[in-house]
């Protein structure tokens, strides 16, 4: 429910609640969505069509962050941000690993420097080679996925999502979440984790280029030992609003930055049709957490 999430804001915020009227349906309050994917990695919009929706939604401000790929960036597409009155502040997605562990590091105001460019063409490669990995193993039980299938890796980050929907189009499973349960998610048969940067390394790359390192939906993060690990990291914030987050997950995660005097950053994680329960928007950040982050609006 999206009203839900308007009701973990701030303290500021919370008198709404009493109203019959969800929030964020007001035009007067300030919703920034900093978690979102275009077709640039695996969402199913394009950047300006995620803008059109931003607006359609009422968003003041939206982050588009990409896996691995700060593509969505073009000239075009903050012209279109700024036709539409729609922020568009520069976000990626980078997928890390501490000690085997995937852990997924967000990148906020980034300078689109040779360095990181470099940075994200190394990591697109290290994602080539572990789909081929996974092809190989889906092969060996006769499930036959050619790389040439999965779309050109030059117009997007392509991925296990990508993988899954080729699975779904030659009927060998039903569902998109059928494919990672029964073959390519963590733990199973054609699983592969591919060889990735480290969150260490990626928080220094980050803030070489004056980003501000993240750590995302750190729920997700089910190993004790590794938060533990990530949150005595030099980290300059955590992602503490998301999706459809119990509020007493937000205060949770809330707590710990503040502890840590990290700022706080929030979204949807918004895909587009691939995750249809999850809407962009229904989870954000106000006013004050955007200008913390990226400084004046
Ligand atoms: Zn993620
Ligand atoms: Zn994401």
């Amino acid at each position: 429910m999206p009203g839900g999430k308007a009701r973990g804001r701030t303290r500021i915020l919370r008198p709404s609640r009493r109203r019959q009227k969800p929030i964020f349906q007001s035009r007067s309050v300030y919703r920034a969505d900093l978690h979102c994917h275009s077709t640039c990695s695996d969402g199913t919009l394009t950047p300006v069509e995620l803008l059109e929706l931003a607006k359609e939604k009422e968003l003041s401000a939206i982050s588009i962050t990409d896996h691995d790929t700060l593509d969505a960036y073009s000239e075009d597409v903050f012209q279109k941000s700024k036709e539409l009155g729609v922020k568009l502040y520069v976000g990626v997605e980078f997928s890390t690993r501490h000690k085997k562990f995937p852990v997924h590091l967000l990148g906020y105001g980034v300078r689109k420097t040779p360095e990181i460019l470099e940075f994200c063409r190394k990591h697109q490669e290290r994602r080539l080679n572990r789909n081929r990995e996974i092809l190989e193993k889906l092969k060996r039980l006769s499930i036959i996925v050619e790389e040439e299938e999965l779309g050109d890796p030059k117009d997007r980050t392509v991925g296990r999502p990508h993988i899954a929907e080729v699975l779904l189009k030659k009927h060998y499973i039903s569902s998109i979440q059928e494919a990672f349960d029964r073959y390519i998610g963590e733990g199973k048969p054609c699983f592969a984790s591919g060889e990735s940067f480290t969150s260490q390394e990626t928080i220094a790359v980050i803030q070489s280029v004056e980003g501000k390192a993240f750590i995302a939906h750190p729920h997700l993060i089910k190993k004790r030992e590794i938060l533990k690990d990530l949150l005595s990291m030099d980290f300059d914030g955590m992602e503490c609003y998301y999706g459809f987050f119990h509020r007493t997950h937000e205060e949770k995660w809330l707590r710990i930055a503040e502890e840590k005097d990290w700022l706080v950053s929030g979204g949807s994680d918004f895909h587009g049709s691939i995750t249809p329960h999850i809407q962009l928007g229904c989870s954000w950040v106000d006013e004050e957490r955007v200008k913390a982050i990226f400084g004046e609006l």
